[in-house]
Parts: structure tokens; C-alpha cells; sequence
């Protein structure tokens, strides 16, 4: 467990143990480093191999279990984006499906509630995959991340997989991975992966919020922290507010947070972003009455429900105002319409010097395309 220091494997034997009752892996996997990895560091969780996911018992399809699977054959993709929309042409990586760390707004809440958590712990496919999008785009930052559904770094003090995707893509320099979390669990990569490669990704919301809507996950000043950390180890970080939410256990609070944002070094914050809290009507319907839900919001383009326009815009540029006091990082917005994009930055992504090289579209080979 050599990744891992004495005291981390401590807290992460405990920490995992009180997550997970079951821990099922498919045989495909059975010799698999990342599960021996996950073995050792959580060995007290009752562990099972199985020939397939259909295995899992059913009374064991939730949260509280946790299946590792191959994951050969998976896609890079683009970030799903959203329609009538400006995307930020991220690139996915599909590690993981699933996360417990509740937080009240999140779409996975709205379903994936009869399923383990899990996590293909293979990345050669992805590996090489991303490889092959280097190679197309050279010459240009291409970024990738591995939290579209899931949490980038919940995981990785378990099966160590960031740092495998790390040492796979180190001969593509364009290509850089950032890892977006609710955590603080960034120690055992300081030191051990490449600086100009990784992007510490924190999610910030003010502290009474997320104690209440964010349960389970790491409060945001322990976020802050381990920024500070990685920061201090020589790597760049990355902030977001989102969802960004207007409750009263969020009001004044914000001006704090980029505050707290503006004493970073510019130098070493890739990229800031701001999103507005939205949802689709099938969230609104599973989730119990949020304080926050009982605002007004009104269905988008995309059909999903966003504050009135005027008055994100209003939320954005009050955001922008507290973030350029403190810091010159690139700042976006996320799934925002082109015309909110107007009305903040005075133009769209593309026109805005800092971020037309992140908003440009990647190009992705043709499917079936040789690697
Ligand atoms: S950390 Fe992310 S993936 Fe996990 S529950 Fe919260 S919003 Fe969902």
C-alpha cells in the first residue's frame, strides 16, 4: 500500500468500511492491481468475486455496495452538454457510476437507487483512447475528467486508478485530467503524478449548505485545504460553484468563498466556473421539499429548470464582481445559454481570449477508427 502513508491507510481502512457492507468484484478482474489495491486498504469489507454483475444479490443493490468490473471496451466521450447550451468541450472518462455522498441535488439521485456503486477499474482502453484524441489535437490542451457520474476522488485512495490514467497518458502532454471532487482526498497523488497533467477540481458551496445538502461529503473549508496542498506541492486547482444556490443558508455567504478563492496564486488556478442550480422534472420529483427547491425556476431549452434568466445573470455577474477582486483565473460559466453568456462576459466563450482555447471543439476520431 505504498501509495498510501501510515496515517492515510488508517483513516481510509475506517473511512471505506463505513460505507460499503459488500464489496463484489467480477472474476475478469479478480488479479486486477487496482482490486488488490482496494483489497488491502479496505480489507474488513466481506468481499465476494462473482462470474457477473447479475451475481449481486438483490437485496444488495444499493449504495452500500460496491462492485469493481473491467471496464474494457469503455468510451471517451464529450461531455453530454446540454441543447441550446454552450458547452465547455470536456472530455469524459467513465470510471465510476454511482456515489453516496448525497447530496440533495444530485441527478443520480433521481435514479441508479437500486445499484452498487461502481467502478471499471480498467483504464487501458481509456488510456489508449485518450492517447488517440492527443494525437489528433496536437498542438491544443485537450482536458479530460473522470466525474461525470461519480465523484473523481472518493475512490482513489481505494484503487489508486487517477494515478494509472496519470502514468498512461504522461507521453501526451496536451492532455491534461482533472480530477473534480467534494472531498479531500488528494494526498496520495501530491508527489506522484506530473504537475502539468492534473488539475485538483474542488466543488465549493458555502459551509451551512453543504452540511445540510451535501451529507456526506467533505466540508468545503477541508477542500480548501487540501487545495492549499496541492497547490503548495506544486500542482494547479481548479474551483467550482455549482450549483450555485440563492437559500438562506447561502446568502451572503459567497462573498467569502472567492475570497477565500482569491488567495490562490492565479498561477496555479487552471479555471474557475459558475453554474446556477438546475434540474430535470424527474430530480423535482424524487427529492423531498429542499428549502431551496421552493424558489421559482423555469424550464430551459433543454427542459431542464433553471432560476429566471435576469436573474442568473444577476447571480453571475455579483459572483464575477467578488471572484476578479481577488483573482485574473480564467472564469466560465457552465450549460449557459449563449445570450447569459452576452449579458456577464460581454461575449461568448470562443471570443474571450482566456477560454477560446478551452472552448474550442476537440476533435474525436471516428468511431471504429484505429487506435
Ligand atoms: S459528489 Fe457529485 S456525484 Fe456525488 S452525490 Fe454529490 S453531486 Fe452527486
Amino acid at each position: 500500500m505504498s501509495f498510501l502513508s501510515s496515517s492515510d491507510a488508517l483513516r481510509y481502512r475506517e473511512y471505506y468500511s463505513s460505507c460499503f457492507d459488500h464489496f463484489y468484484a467480477e472474476e475478469s478482474v479478480a488479479e486486477h492491481p487496482a482490486l488488490l489495491r482496494a483489497r488491502e486498504v479496505a480489507p474488513d469489507i466481506p468481499f465476494k468475486i462473482i462470474r457477473s454483475r447479475e451475481e449481486v444479490p438483490t437485496e444488495h443493490r444499493s449504495a452500500r455496495t460496491l462492485l469493481a468490473v473491467t471496464g474494457r471496451g469503455n468510451a471517451v466521450g464529450r461531455c453530454p452538454g446540454t441543447r441550446g447550451h454552450i458547452c465547455c468541450n470536456y472530455l469524459t472518462v467513465d470510471l465510476y457510476t454511482g456515489c453516496n455522498l448525497g447530496c440533495s441535488y444530485c441527478i443520480m439521485q433521481s435514479y441508479l437507487n437500486f445499484s452498487p456503486i461502481t467502478v471499471r477499474i480498467d483504464t487501458q482502453d481509456s488510456v489508449a483512447r485518450l492517447a488517440q484524441i492527443a494525437r489528433l489535437n496536437t498542438g491544443r490542451v485537450v482536458r479530460a475528467g473522470t466525474g461525470e457520474t461519480g465523484d473523481s476522488l472518493w475512490l482513489d485512495p481505494l484503487f489508486n486508478i487517477s494515478a494509472d490514467i496519470l502514468d498512461g497518458i504522461r507521453a501526451h502532454p496536451n492532455l491534461i485530467l482533472e480530477l473534480k471532487t467534494k472531498t479531500d482526498f488528494v494526498d496520495h497523488l501530491l508527489g506522484r503524478v506530473d504537475p502539468a497533467q492534473v488539475v485538483f477540481g474542488f466543488s465549493l458551496n458555502p459551509g451551512q449548505f453543504a452540511e445540510v445538502e451535501e451529507p456526506a461529503a467533505v466540508p468545503p473549508a477541508l477542500r480548501l485545504a487540501a487545495a492549499e496542498r496541492a497547490v503548495q506541492a506544486g500542482y494547479r486547482v481548479a474551483f467550482h460553484f455549482d450549483p450555485l444556490v440563492r437559500s438562506e443558508a447561502t446568502a451572503g455567504a459567497y462573498e467569502h468563498l472567492c475570497s477565500e478563492v482569491g488567495r490562490f496564486p492565479a498561477s496555479h488556478v487552471a479555471w474557475i466556473s459558475m453554474g446556477t442550480i438546475r434540474y430535470p422534472k424527474e430530480l423535482r420529483d424524487a427529492l423531498p421539499d429542499r428549502p431551496y427547491m421552493l424558489d421559482e425556476f423555469v424550464p430551459a431549452r433543454d427542459g431542464k429548470y433553471r432560476y429566471l434568466q435576469r436573474e442568473r445573470v444577476a447571480i453571475y455577474r455579483a459572483m464575477l464582481t467578488q471572484l476578479r477582486a481577488g483573482t485574473s483565473a480564467p472564469v466560465y460559466l457552465c450549460m449557459e445559454s449563449a445570450v447569459v453568456w452576452r449579458r456577464v462576459f460581454g461575449s461568448e466563450a470562443r471570443q474571450l481570449p482566456e477560454l477560446s482555447s478551452l472552448f474550442d471543439p476537440v476533435e474525436l476520431p471516428r468511431v471504429g477508427e484505429a487506435q
